[in-house]
């Protein structure tokens, strides 16, 4: 039987929907069934207020840890700007701390090369600086034409994550100005 990628999710859809409309046509309350199951994930959890990095909305968070892990994250529905909600990017903050596709190691890719290579964090610390010496170096400009002195590089360009926390930010501002680098953005501000 041939069946295409827009047959086999209609047809998927339609039994999971005949499934759901079975149970409830049997007369099945599934929201007490649903409500322990959320009860159970988060049983004899601690909970924690806390905040979404990802953007400057800000949205308020619980943060539930079963001993000592984080066993789940959710919308506060306390906070009067998100009211527990939480978009997509928000939803997904548990992955910030339990991804196993994280990337845990400094990858580096020469340039023109096809694979990756494992860089210890000091060989690629000690590359970054000595990249950022040379831009630096070879575009600094110290005057305009006009006289006004400036000090700065139009060669480097600072992006922040959204997961950088306020102290980071403070130090990266103060490392990028005082290096004369004056591009510098943030995605949680955007
Ligand atoms: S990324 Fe989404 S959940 Fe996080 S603060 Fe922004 S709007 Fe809220």
């Amino acid at each position: 039987m041939d069946l295409s990628r827009r047959d086999f999710i209609r047809v998927s859809a339609g039994a999971g929907g005949a499934a759901l409309g079975g149970l409830a046509g049997l007369g099945a309350d599934l929201a007490p069934t649903l409500a322990a199951a959320a009860e159970l994930r988060i049983k004899d959890a601690k909970t924690y207020p806390s905040i979404c990095p990802y953007c400057s909305v800000g949205c308020a968070t619980l943060v539930h840890t079963v001993d000592g892990k984080i066993a789940n994250i959710e919308g506060d529905a306390r906070s009067p700007h998100n009211e527990g909600t939480l978009c997509p990017k928000g939803a997904a903050i548990y992955q910030l701390h339990v991804n196993p596709n994280r990337p845990t190691k400094v990858l580096h890719r020469a340039s023109g090369a096809a694979e990756w290579e494992v860089w210890d964090l000091e060989r690629a610390m000690a590359r970054v600086a000595e990249l950022v010496k040379k831009s630096r170096d070879e575009t600094f400009i110290e005057q305009l034409e006009s006289g006004a002195r400036v000090n700065m590089t139009p060669a480097i360009f600072s992006l922040g994550g959204a997961t950088l926390d306020n102290e980071w930010n403070h130090i990266q501002q103060k490392l990028m100005r005082g290096l004369g680098i004056v591009a510098i953005e943030n995605q949680a501000r955007i």
